[in-house]
């Protein structure tokens, strides 16, 4: 048998080990694109890309953030962070996984690594992490956004960015910043380093990330498309309120929820008084401008759990989770006193012209077991504040039908 030749045997080792990566780096590939076009959910598909940077049998990095530009704020918002607290805690993950074989594709499926890792540190650390987009001095991200090409960066060059906000809270000596292209223009970035293992950051790796941040990118557009659509077939478009549909069908689900955690729901039926004089003296354009200030005074007199939807023509509802009766009634006087006491630019002229509103209100489960019930109480308590001489709330009558 003839002996290799020793040049070629390692030749031959060679491009088995590039074989063997093309094979690891294909699959990874493979699996985080199929994992992403499960799903059009924003959270789950953040944590897909994620899971693909930071897992063993994905990239392998040991932490990660992903920022999403807000346009509208001109800023980078962190958005996700995966990453273990300490050398040791990632010690204790990485053996896990090893061992117990999980592949990347069972770490995506059970949400796994967000089980496995407690990363309340970092992620508490980046949450509310609001960067500028203007390049001013030592701002890292903003120029990494504005380059729009990946960026490897090594200790002697980071110094320059040592007081960047990012660096503050996420303190590396190698870290990679790669963006996340969308079809036209780029929609985040995602920061990744080996702050445990100190593993360099290749050449290869930087490829493979570009990769993979490239498929990311498009996903995230598409899904910020489809919950852009979703939001806005839920909307009323005169009063930017949700709308009837998503009333009932939110109605219905916060009843059951607050049902199995045996808690109270209260909901709020407002009518604007004598809105039919205010259309006819000042025409329905005016009336329109009336209802999107008063949809914008109720949301602001209400809380991010509650929902304030147009229930049709000058009628609002508000779903107040987790209230009961008595609470309801506070919070509904309070917003009838502020609408009553409230200046209406566009009729402040008009001294004799007072805008008020009727409130009825009923408690699940005091007053009904259905949604249907609930609303015809907290209707029918309307009515009667109308009969009672309007611009008051009325309680719904629990024996009455
Ligand atoms: P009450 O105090 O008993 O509630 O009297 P009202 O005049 O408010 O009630 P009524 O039911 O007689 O009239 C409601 C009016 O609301 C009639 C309709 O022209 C007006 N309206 C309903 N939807 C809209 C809308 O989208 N825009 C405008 N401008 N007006 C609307
Ligand atoms: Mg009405
Ligand atoms: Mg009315």
């Amino acid at each position: 048998m003839e002996i290799m030749d020793k040049p070629i045997a390692k030749d031959l080792e060679n491009i088995k080990g590039q074989l063997h990566q093309a094979q690891k780096e294909l699959s990874v590939l493979y699996d985080i694109s199929n994992a992403m076009r499960t799903t059009l959910e924003l959270n789950h598909i953040m944590y897909i890309i994620l899971t693909g940077v930071t897992s063993h049998a994905g990239l392998g990095f040991n932490r990660a953030i992903l920022f999403l530009v807000n346009r509208q704020d001109r800023c980078l918002e962190a958005k996700m962070a995966i990453g273990p607290e300490s050398g040791e805690h990632a010690d204790q993950i990485w053996t896990y996984i090893k061992e117990s074989d999980q592949k990347l594709e069972d770490l995506i499926a059970d949400d796994k690594l967000s089980q496995l890792q407690n990363s309340s540190t970092l992620y508490e650390a980046i949450n509310n992490l609001k960067i500028p987009l203007y390049t001013g001095e030592g701002s890292l991200l903003a120029m990494a956004f504005h380059k729009g090409t990946p960026l490897l960066l090594r200790e002697p060059e980071l110094d320059q960015y040592r007081n960047a906000p990012l660096l503050q809270v996420f303190h590396s000596k190698e870290l990679i910043i790669v963006p996340l292209k969308g079809k036209e223009k780029i929609i985040g970035l995602i920061v990744a380093d080996n702050i445990f293992t100190q593993k360099p950051i290749t050449g290869e790796d930087v490829k493979i990330f570009v990769m993979l941040a490239n498929q990311a990118g498009l996903a995230i557009e598409n899904s910020q498309l489809y919950e852009m659509v979703v939001q806005k077939s839920h909307t009323d478009s005169i009063t930017q309120v949700w709308n009837h549909g998503f009333f009932q069908h939110t109605l219905s689900e916060e009843m059951e929820k607050a049902k199995s955690a045996n808690e109270k729901l209260t909901l709020l039926m407002i009518d604007i008084d004598n809105f039919k004089k205010l259309n006819d003296t000042y025409g329905h354009q005016n009336g329109d401008i009336l209802l999107r200030e008063l949809a914008r005074l109720l949301k602001k007199s209400s809380r991010d759990r509650d929902f304030v939807c147009r229930y049709g023509g000058e009628e609002f509802s508000i779903i107040l989770t987790q209230t009961s009766k008595e609470q309801g009634f506070d919070i509904a006087e309070r917003m009838r006193e502020e609408i009553a006491h409230h200046s209406f630019p566009k009729f402040h002229a008009d001294k004799d012209l007072n805008i008020h509103v009727s409130i009825g209100l009923a408690t699940s489960p005091d007053d009904a077991a259905s949604k249907e019930e609930l609303i015809a109480k907290a209707d029918k308590a309307m009515y009667i504040a109308k009969f009672g001489g309007k611009n008051q709330t009325c309680i719904a009558d629990k024996e009455a039908g």
